[in-house]
């Protein structure tokens, strides 16, 4: 049962909470971690969309840039019903240390708009994020913050952001965004980024844990961009994708779903409950059920603060690679540490998604394209690097992975800021 008395902890909170706990243990300089605490720079527009039937509407968006010290600043931009000033500022936090632990020359950031998209038109959707674009680009550049693609948004925004962007500065300029379609400039591979970032991310980690992948029994939250893919490529790798779930809810099938029947659906706009087989093949489930499943790898890959501490305490899996951001409360990751299951952080396992925006961005500036094999090799070998790397400091430190990432990560970032001084 849920304390209803207790307060959720918020993505904010657990973000500058990871952040001090690791600050301790690094001994940094008070001054330093009070820095990294709280973003350098936020910009909350509210502005007015015309509807589709006469009306205006006020939105309200955010930019927000957490530190710039290793490069510009990089991050998605999410629209949901849920975004607020708190979790950008969390999710541009971990974005700082995404891009510092697999070692890309980026800071982090991240925006948002407060609305569901699904709940208004596709001309709607296109004046909202025109304007939005317009808004924020005081502070965007393809040399200063390049968005990108999250929970809600799409190659389709990222093209409407790109044109009004180049619309206002006279000329085309694809590297202000990455996540584009290939046709504006976008890369191949980049869709299927970050999923694919999280299946070579879980495979590793299953040879640190001894475990086989082939044969494992696996259950993924959230069945969007990066949920759908990794759920597919694990089964492609002989994993028994055995659940999957989006916000309507889960489908669980003990002897493993047909993902490639259920990922073909999504890619034509359908909902797992709308299946023709649905019931057939498979029982339904909650979302809760599907956290609680037993199984050998549990990902969750829809929204923050999924794993809280009483679901952790139900957890029955041996491993939680998390592909969603903050989706482990604080108070959460205790409980998974004290129950001595083995947790690959979002900051190392999502990563891959802003490595191949890293690529998009560098093929953009280049005006030269690379093939996919290409990306996706490069891809495997900054994230099998990055993954041995915070291994090893996990392993000399004797800390968890996710203290070992955020350890070979502050460290870059501090070295950055130390190198380049306080101006004036
Ligand atoms: P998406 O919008 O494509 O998919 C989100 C999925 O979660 C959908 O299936 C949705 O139905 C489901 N969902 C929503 N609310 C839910 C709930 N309460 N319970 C269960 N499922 C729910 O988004 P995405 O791009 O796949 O992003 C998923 C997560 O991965 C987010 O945390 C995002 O920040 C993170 N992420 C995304 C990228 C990227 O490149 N897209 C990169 C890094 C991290």
């Amino acid at each position: 049962m849920t304390n209803q008395l207790a307060q959720p902890e918020s993505a904010y909170e657990t973000a500058q909470s990871q952040l001090r706990s690791v600050a301790m243990m690094l001994d940094l300089d008070a001054g330093v971690t009070e820095l990294l605490a709280s973003p350098k720079r936020e910009l909350t527009v509210r502005f007015p969309v015309r509807m589709d039937d006469g009306t205006t509407r006020v939105f309200t968006g955010y930019r927000v840039q957490h530190n710039e010290a290793r490069g510009p600043v990089k991050g998605g931009l999410r629209y949901s019903p849920l975004v607020n000033l708190d979790e950008v500022r969390a999710l541009a936090m971990w974005m700082t240390w995404k891009c510092a632990v697999v070692n890309i020359p980026y800071g982090g950031a991240k925006g948002g708009v407060t609305v569901d998209p699904r709940a208004i038109s596709e001309a709607e959707l296109e004046r909202m994020t025109r304007r939005y674009a317009a808004e924020i680009s005081i502070i965007i550049g393809p040399e200063k913050d390049i968005p990108a693609p999250d929970v809600g948004t799409d190659g389709r925004i990222m093209g409407w952001f790109m044109d009004t962007y180049s619309m206002m500065h006279g000329h085309s300029v694809p590297g202000v965004v990455t996540g584009k379609p290939v046709e504006l400039g976008g890369s191949f591979g980049r869709i299927e980024a970050t999923g694919r970032g999280v299946a070579y991310i879980t495979a590793e980690a299953c040879k640190r844990q001894r475990i086989n992948l082939r044969g494992a029994t696996v259950a993924v939250q959230g069945f969007g961009n990066v949920g759908s893919v990794t759920a597919r490529l694990l089964a492609q790798s002989g994993a028994k994708v055995v659940a999957v779930s989006d916000s309507r809810g889960g489908i669980y099938n003990p002897n493993g779903l047909d993902i490639e029947d259920h990922y073909a659906r999504r890619k034509e706009g359908g909902l797992l409950g709308d299946h023709p087989n649905h019931g057939v093949d498979h029982d339904d489930i909650t979302n809760e059920d599907l956290l609680t499943l037993p199984v050998d790898i549990l990902i969750p890959a829809a929204l923050e603060g999924q794993i809280t501490d009483q679901i952790a305490s139900r957890v029955r899996c041996k491993m939680v690679v998390e592909a969603a951001n903050g989706p482990t409360t604080a108070a959460g990751d205790t409980v998974l540490a004290e129950r001595g299951i083995y947790v690959v952080p979002d900051i190392l396992a999502n990563a891959g998604g802003v490595v191949v925006s890293y690529f998009e961005w560098v093929q953009d500036l280049q005006s030269f394209f690379w093939e996919e094999k290409e990306v996706n090799s490069r891809l495997e070998r900054i994230m099998v690097n990055a993954f041995n790397e915070v291994a090893s400091m996990a392993e000399q430190r004797i800390v968890r992975l996710r203290q070992g990432a955020y350890i070979v990560a502050l460290k870059r970032v501090v070295d950055a800021m130390k190198m380049r001084g306080i101006y004036p």
